[in-house]
């Protein structure tokens, strides 16, 4: 059921705001194709709702790393660049899926299932493909005006249904949607198309080809099982026995490369777990895996039960298992956050600091450290030092959403509110949210403050705004 809602809540829930949003309507739509600048603002569109759902993973560790395998993949893509996202929702069924404007997201379970590196990169370089070559474009282009209508309505009975779980509705709108289903479905063209670009890219980027013809082959298998009630990710991208061969035929021609798996493909996949259900449960899980000695890495495990003591408050039992991954030699930035949160829970902010400091010089390029670092500081009362912080990193990635709202907290610590809103406006900005990045630079100027060069700046980005969104309603 859960994939309805999201494929129908992914691609087609935001269409229900189009004429009010200003979005192009679908009448448009259905006569060109979706341009690519509908398309990005659909995504963009489809985001925000995303966001909001409690099961979207904000872990910049997580996330962090599933972005750096796409984006290591994206990198390697023939012909104009194009941004991609890409994140995670915490959600037990197995499934992946590509929304327009090259968001791509993946379940938690699906990241758990992989038994390699290279096969979950073979899902992402699937569905990264599905992008590239413009499937969900062209599928929005055969429907017509009255289909995208009736599939909307849908959509918005099966949303309601979801936060009101009555059965009997449940049941009446699975009936329908069956039908719905199959329209949304990639064809076997499609799917075919992008296991042979995806398969390139893997190539291209170094990986184990071979990964995506395990892993898929391990999901057909897996779906037998189920028969009509196929596991989410076979639902959407329809998976058969010949699909598999060509794969595999492919792989064959293909160089064999052996591809050890990262650090962090281990160690992220413990956090997750460390992360699910309660943290009793998860403790509770760790402790047997250790004491029965099945697991694959030793350290994976030892890190994902230290995170359950952690999120169970036995911070004592967490540091012994912090100085058991220090002997067994495990390095990783992600030890170091550990050790950093655990500091704090110790009330050593100064001890935290100085952690992620070394942290910070020995790793610089990773995300995750810079923010905890600029948190961190923030909370300890440096502000000046995080503000430079948050200006240096935004000169190198002005569409880093997690900086601008950083900053905004900083200059909310300093007491500069004209400051604080600017910066939250342009946090808005970077997703999307015209309408409130337009309120918080109204609330900038009330706020006051800042110099003369300041608050004209304000002035002159709040009339830029307006005036991109002017252009949008005359659009519609
Ligand atoms: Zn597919």
């Amino acid at each position: 059921m859960r994939i309805y809602l999201w494929l129908i809540a992914g691609l087609l829930w935001p269409l229900a705001m189009v004429r009010a949003d200003g979005l192009p309507d679908l009448g448009e739509m259905e006569r060109s194709g979706l341009s690519v600048s509908a398309e990005k603002r659909l995504g963009e569109r489809i985001m925000l709702e995303i966001r909001r759902d409690p099961a979207y993973l904000q872990d910049p560790e997580i996330v962090g790393y599933i972005g750096q395998l796409g984006q290591r993949l994206a990198g390697h893509i023939d012909g104009a660049r194009q941004p991609f996202e890409f994140f995670i929702v915490r959600d037990p069924m197995l499934n992946a899926f590509a929304l327009p404007g090259g968001y791509i997201g993946v379940h938690s379970a699906l990241i758990l299932a992989a038994r390699s590196e290279s096969e979950l990169v073979g899902v992402l370089a699937h569905e990264i493909s599905h992008v590239t070559q413009s499937h969900l474009a062209r599928m929005f282009g055969k429907q017509s005006e009255m289909q995208l209508a009736s599939i909307l309505s849908m959509a918005v009975a099966i949303l309601a249904a979801r936060s009101n779980p009555d059965v009997a509705i449940g049941a009446a709108i699975s009936g329908q949607a069956v039908g719905v289903q199959q329209q949304l479905n990639y064809s076997r063209d499609f799917e075919r198309e992008a296991d042979r670009f995806g398969l390139d890219l893997m190539e291209k980027a170094g990986y184990d080809t071979r990964g995506m013809g395990s892993f898929f082959e391990r999901l057909l298998q897996f779906g037998r099982l189920y028969e009509n009630n196929a596991p989410g990710y076979l639902r959407t991208h329809p998976l058969t026995t010949e699909r598999i061969t060509d794969m595999e035929n492919r792989i064959a021609q293909k160089p064999y490369r052996q591809v050890p798996d990262s650090d962090e493909f281990g160690l992220v996949r413990a956090k997750i777990k460390a992360y699910d259900g309660t943290p009793g449960d998860a403790v509770a899980d760790f402790s047997a895996q250790l004491k029965s000695g099945k697991y694959a890495r030793e350290t994976d495990a030892r890190f994902g039960y230290a995170h359950a003591l952690l999120r169970d408050n036995k911070i004592a039992a967490a540091e012994a298992e912090l100085a058991t991954l220090r002997r067994l030699k495990l390095e990783s930035p992600l030890l170091e956050t550990l050790a950093a949160q655990l500091r704090l829970k110790r009330q050593d902010v100064a001890g935290a600091l100085q952690i992620l400091r070394g942290a910070a010089q020995h790793y610089p390029h990773v995300r995750a450290l810079t923010y905890a670092l600029i948190e961190t500081k923030v909370g300890a009362g440096e502000t000046a030092e995080a503000l430079a912080m948050t200006q240096k990193e935004l000169q190198l990635t002005p569409g880093d959403a997690r900086l601008h709202e950083l900053q905004a907290k900083t200059y909310a610590m300093m007491g500069k509110h004209l400051q604080q809103h600017r910066a939250q406006a342009e946090a808005y900005l970077v997703e999307g949210q015209l309408d409130p990045a337009i309120e918080q630079l109204e609330l900038a100027r009330k706020a006051g403050g800042g110099d003369f060069y300041e608050q004209s700046q304000v002035d002159a980005r709040l009339h830029e705004l307006k005036q991109r969104k002017m252009e949008e309603m005359r659009r519609r």
